[in-house]
């Protein structure tokens, strides 16, 4: 087989592989961009293929081929985007294309001209891919894997303007199709699209690929029933900001919290009714803290929230406020008059002290609440030696004279 014969499949080769990469990727997440990339890797192979193998005749496979390439250049664009939540610039995108496509079937049919023809469709994929780069520099929490992608993006959407004019220079005039494929023109841009359908696609797979490591970090963090953070979550972010609050020298509060007599709401009313009650308190309390505060559902009917840049005082008040809102909450499928409470305990944290001990501290306090009454909220009173772990392990939450 023709040396050249194999130059012109890599492309149609490799995209096939990631069209189908993509493909399966789109069955297990169903997410529109995906398919939409696989459609568009079909396309560039399509295009390529037919571009070198023309059938019927040479000027339709190439304006054929050529459209090929802009749908496909076109999808990278929309399903690029689409993966960090932008939309491409659809006015300039569809200007470029329909452009572009314009005057290369111009100078195919009317004023017939080679070079014009490839520069007038390396300068719109050029346009496109900038445009596309332009957008992407605005998205927002942008990681590594996403940088290279916009930098791939910057040195292709420039590469588009550059290679042609500077290969036909060195290598031209070319004056019709015949020999095209043994040109320079036809081998840089086979090398160079080879390369970018590889790292587009790797760049797109590995930030697919961190998406769904994210997804599941998330999921395995989140409590479904009230969607808070759950126990793991929460004591994961409340070591981390522990972190940084001793860097800072920040104060930082944790509020825990216990509802009162829930299980006698589970014995009159079902389980379910008090599913509705802790989803209650869980939007009450979410309703209740800055965006920068972390809450999570660490029990059954157990809740924390760490406050951070808060001393032991405003969290008494945030703990009284969720406190005082709780109480005014009617809840879904249970008598309308019927209202809850829930017990408080607070503890500032002190430097060098581990979070199970703050923790400690914070449940000793909620401990007293629940002993003085419930529907109260205590403050820990850090002159006191932390309470010793079975004390507060065994009969923490049946305080008596219940
Ligand atoms: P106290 O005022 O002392 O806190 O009394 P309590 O009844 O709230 O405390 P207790 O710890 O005896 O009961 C907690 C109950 O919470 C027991 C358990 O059946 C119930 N529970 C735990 N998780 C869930 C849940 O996810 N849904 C529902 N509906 N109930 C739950
Ligand atoms: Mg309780
Ligand atoms: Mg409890």
């Amino acid at each position: 087989m023709d040396a050249n014969v194999i130059i012109a499949l890599t492309n149609p080769a490799m995209s096939l592989v990631f069209a189908t990469t993509f493909f399966l990727l789109w069955r297990s997440r169903r997410q529109a961009y995906i398919a939409l990339l696989s459609a568009s890797f079909l396309a560039i192979g399509g295009g390529f293929l037919l571009h070198y193998f023309a059938f019927y005749s040479v000027s339709l496979s190439k304006l054929v081929a050529n459209l090929m390439f802009l749908a496909g250049g076109v999808g990278f664009a929309i399903g690029g985007l689409a993966r960090f939540d932008r939309q491409p610039p659809v006015l300039s995108t569809a200007v470029f294309a329909i452009a572009g496509f314009a005057a290369f079937t111009w100078f195919l049919f009317v004023q017939p001209d080679v070079v014009w023809r490839i520069y007038m469709i390396n300068f719109a994929f050029g346009a496109i891919t900038l445009t596309m780069a332009a957008e992407l520099r605005r998205a927002p929490g942008r990681n590594f894997v996403d940088n290279i992608l916009l930098g791939l993006l910057v040195f292709y959407g420039i590469s588009f303007f550059v290679r042609p004019v500077l290969v036909i220079w060195i290598d031209g005039p070319y004056e019709s199709y015949e020999n095209i494929h043994q040109s320079l023109y036809w081998i840089t841009l086979t090398f160079s699209a080879s390369l970018f359908l590889l790292i587009f696609a790797l760049s797109l797979i590995t930030a697919i690929a961190l998406d769904v490591m994210e997804e599941l970090r998330l999921e395995s963090h989140t409590d479904p029933l009230s969607s808070l953070l759950n126990r793991r979550g929460f004591e994961q972010g409340v070591a981390e900001a522990l972190r940084a609050s001793r860097r800072k020298r920040m104060a930082v509060t944790l509020v825990v919290c216990d509802l009162d007599h829930f299980k006698s709401v589970n014995d009159t009313y079902g389980h379910a009714a008090g599913d509705f009650v802790i989803v209650t308190f869980s939007n009450c309390m979410r309703d209740c803290i800055a965006a920068n505060q972390i809450a999570g559902r660490i029990g059954g009917e157990e809740f924390a929230v760490l406050l951070r840049g808060s001393d032991r005082n405003s969290g008494r008040l945030f703990a009284e406020g969720v406190r005082a809102a709780f109480g005014l909450l009617p809840v879904p499928h249970l008598p309308d008059d019927m209202r809850f409470s829930a017990s408080f305990g607070v503890a500032e944290w002190r430097d060098g002290e581990s979070v199970a001990e703050l923790f400690l501290r914070a449940d000793r306090a909620l401990y007293e609440a629940k002993k003085a009454g419930r529907d109260r909220v205590r403050v820990d009173n850090p002159l006191l030696a932390p309470a010793p772990y079975d004390a507060l392990e065994t009969d923490r939450l049946e305080p008596a004279g219940r």
